[in-house]
């Protein structure tokens, strides 16, 4: 009998790569043949992607990579899902594997921050003398994070070392850690905080992912959930307890549900209950729930009366309150 577990695998390798796009090519040849979902990411630097399979089509993904002469020692992730968590495959060329949009750029083979296993992680994070750095965008961050972990006010990773260099004062003389959600983003940001001069910077090894199925430290000290970029789009890590972080972006009540803003231009990820998303039509503001292609008034069979209405009872609501 044929088995339908699925799997997502989650993985990164930096190894150089002489020629990106006949190794696009070979790979888009291999997925199609083997019929996995996902988005991979090839660049000079390295490979960097995410897929989703049955257990014996993710399998034979595995094995090809194994045998890879580039890709023979990659450390896969690997979740148990219901179902396949991509609707396309597709394998992509790119300049920079993470976009750190670096002036002198970095090779993370030759500098980059020490590798902390989970439970090593869990201690580091007690050390009073220590920073926690979030290198993932902020609304990665909102949806859950390690307990105390610094939200850097940036909307692009590639802000991030503009913003460090502007804050330079809250990492002088401590111990940096570094975390994100497979591992990838770090490998480089922490390279770069070295080569920036700060001597002691660990980074968690194989990410968040790694992280909260480690069968020792459960996910201790992670709140909330985490974000993926695949169709679950919040995962569990605590396995130990569950401590809500996220708001309602209309209620800032608790909440860990997650929908785009029903304008297509605008796609914003908005953390909103069901019945704030009724309530707001699926939309972050009054220009996105007005926009033409609003897939949610659409859905909704509203018409563009019904929407400036309803906008201006949101209106007279607010006010009273
Ligand atoms: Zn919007």
């Amino acid at each position: 009998m044929e088995n339908l577990e699925y799997r997502v695998l989650l993985f990164y390798k930096y190894v150089t790569i002489e020629n990106p796009e006949k190794t696009v090519e070979e790979h888009l040849k291999f997925c199609k043949e083997i019929g996995v979902l996902g988005r991979i990411l090839i660049a000079k630097e390295g490979i960097n992607g995410t897929l989703s399979g049955t257990v014996e089509q993710t399998n034979k993904y595995i094995e090809y990579m194994k045998n890879h002469p580039l890709f023979n020692n990659i450390f896969f992730k690997i979740d148990a899902v219901d179902g396949h968590a991509f609707k396309k495959m597709h394998v992509r060329v790119k300049k920079e594997l993470v976009n750190l949009s670096l002036e002198e750029d970095l090779n993370p083979l030759e500098l980059t921050g020490k590798h902390l296993t989970a439970k090593e992680w869990y201690e580091a994070m007690q050390d009073p003398n220590t920073v926690i750095i979030d290198a993932r965008n902020d609304y990665e961050y909102d949806l859950g994070h390690f307990r105390g972990a610094i939200k850097p006010e940036i909307r692009n990773f590639r802000e991030l070392p503009q913003w460090v260099k502007q804050n330079k004062e809250k990492f002088e003389g401590k111990k940096i850690l570094t975390y994100c959600t497979g591992g990838v983003r770090c490998e480089k940001f922490s390279g770069w905080l070295k080569r920036e001069g700060f001597e002691d910077v660990g980074q968690l090894y194989g990410g968040i992912h790694t992280y909260g199925n480690d069968p020792e430290v459960q996910g201790q000290l992670w709140d909330g959930k985490m974000y993926v970029f695949d169709q679950r789009i919040a995962v569990d890590i605590n396995k130990v307890e569950h401590v809500v972080v996220g708001k309602d972006y209309f209620t800032g009540e608790p909440c860990e549900r997650y929908i785009n803003c029903g304008n297509p231009d605008c796609n914003e990820q908005i953390i909103c209950s069901e019945e704030s998303e009724q309530k707001h039509m699926g939309s972050c503001c009054d220009a996105c729930r007005l926009h033409p292609r609003n897939r949610w008034v659409i859905k909704h069979g509203l018409t563009i009366e019904d929407v400036k209405r309803r906008n201006l009872e949101l209106a007279q609501t607010k006010e009273i309150n």
